[in-house]
């Protein structure tokens, strides 16, 4: 047997573990877990564990619905806060079919393969997410206003306020499972949180975000509030994003780093920024997959509206940090538009790919927005040639229907899943009657 699996096993002896949960991730997002005990374990590893795929959201179909979860042993930890004895451990898992073949349906395994292409040309792809999300005082209730648990706003600390001790406590929890913090703050509206994990390959970094996600609704749990990842659940506050940062590595060198060149990046990490700006709308219904996520994004608050980059520029869709000097392993470039509640896996993907074309093609980079792209006019916006983003979930499916690359990367099965969900949620939404129609209309009309 392995050295990690047999490492597995004798941890859960060591420490009294009787149950591990294997854990997995449906094409939309959703973290699915089964859980077995530590004597199945063995077999786990060695064929995998047999589940119903067709009962998972865009899994299979009924016809082939037998799959197989095979647990990633390197992925092991103990849930902090299952930590009484005897414990629960978790490993994230790789979807087969029962011949043992990867299964196209599971995200990990597309954006595995995005990795691996990238791979191909000797890159490999980091990223470091900033995730934002909400701490509400209630359970969400139809037809009740949430409400924030403080009314504190960017940087803000209060003394024991609701916001501090949560985030120490989701911090404490995910440093004990692996997963480094880097910052952490309260964010500019009222409950909102901010926590941005340390860089690491994009394949870790997804599986994180699906841990960090779990750990803070469970500390908001035992703390008796609600967290929500909800991409913009106030009209009249900014939005949940989650701006991640990415770097192509070739070996132990930067690849995006050139010293001397402007803002010190490398001609790579332009065309890479080319890439991402030319795919932007076509990737959107991707990095953005809800009704809701277009809220966010046309409602200002930082928020990126308009497919252009700049440097000290917060309105871009892609902005170029400043350089700190000797610090040639930390050059990178960090994108906008992603709110926190995509599916991690796939929408890495789209965008390593969205890169990854600009660098193979040589694409090149238009000019930098320096100027706060909401404050121009159309006209102006026009005239420098920047295009907005989709600005609902309807159009930026248009886009993603007509694109060969999302197809390609996500795969024939992905793909056609993806579009069918999302066409639905649209027209499930369109044909509602709002709060904010009844509001308008029915006193007057
Ligand atoms: N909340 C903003 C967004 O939705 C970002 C605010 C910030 O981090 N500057 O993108
Ligand atoms: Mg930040
Ligand atoms: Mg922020
Ligand atoms: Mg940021």
């Amino acid at each position: 047997m392995e050295r990690q699996q047999e490492f597995v096993l004798r941890t859960l002896e060591e420490r009294d573990i009787r149950f591990v949960r294997l854990w997995f991730t449906d094409v939309l997002g959703f973290l699915k877990s089964v859980a077995v005990a530590p004597a199945e374990l063995e077999q786990a590893f060695a064929e995998g564990i047999g589940f119903d795929g067709s009962a998972i959201e865009g899994f299979a179909r009924v016809h082939e619905s037998d799959m197989l979860v095979k647990p990633d042993p390197s992925t092991f930890q103990i849930l902090p806060w299952r930590a009484e004895a005897p414990g629960t451990g978790r490993m994230f898992c790789d979807i087969q079919t029962p011949d043992g073949t990867a299964s196209y349906a599971d995200p990990r395994y597309v954006l595995k393969r995005a990795l691996a292409k990238a791979a191909e040309k000797g890159f490999t792809f980091y990223t470091h997410p900033e995730i934002e999300f909400f701490l509400f005082r209630n359970e969400p209730e139809a037809g009740r206003a949430p409400e924030p648990v403080d009314s504190s706003g960017y940087f803000d600390l209060t003394p024991h306020g609701v916001g501090h001790d949560f985030r120490r406590q989701a911090i404490t929890h995910l440093e004990s499972m692996g997963i480094s913090v880097e910052f952490s703050h309260h964010e500019a509206a009222p409950g909102q949180q901010e926590i941005d994990l340390r860089y690491a390959d994009a394949l870790s970094t997804a599986d994180n975000i699906m841990t960090f996600r779990l750990v803070v609704k469970e500390v908001a749990l035992e703390q008796g509030v609600y967290a929500s990842f909800m991409p913009k659940p106030l009209t009249d506050h900014p939005g949940s994003g989650m701006h991640t940062h990415l770097s192509l590595f070739e070996g132990d060198r930067n690849a995006f780093h050139e010293p001397g060149a402007e803002y010190q990046l490398s001609k790579v990490g332009r065309s890479f920024i080319a890439g991402l700006l030319r795919h932007a709308g076509e990737i959107s219904a991707v990095t953005n997959q809800w009704v809701n996520s277009y809220k966010r994004l046309s409602g200002g608050g930082e928020a990126p509206n308009y497919i252009c980059w700049g440097h000290n520029n917060r309105s871009a869709l892609v902005r170029v940090p400043m350089y700190k000097p000797g610090k040639s392993q930390s050059t990178r470039i960090e994108v906008r538009s992603l709110d926190s509640a995509c599916n991690p896996y796939l929408a890495y993907a789209v965008l390593l790919a969205a890169g990854l074309k600009g660098v193979e093609e040589g694409y090149e980079l238009p000019p930098g927005a320096d100027d706060n792209v909401w404050s121009l006019t159309r006209a102006e916006r026009r005239a420098l040639g920047i295009q907005p983003l989709p600005s609902s979930l309807e159009e930026a499916i248009g886009l993603m229907e007509r694109s060969e690359l999302v197809a390609e990367t996500l795969g024939e099965h992905v793909f056609e899943f993806f579009l069918r969900n999302k066409r639905a949620e649209w027209a499930e939404y369109e044909r509602q009657v709002t709060p904010f129609e009844l509001g308008r209309y029915l006193p007057v009309l």
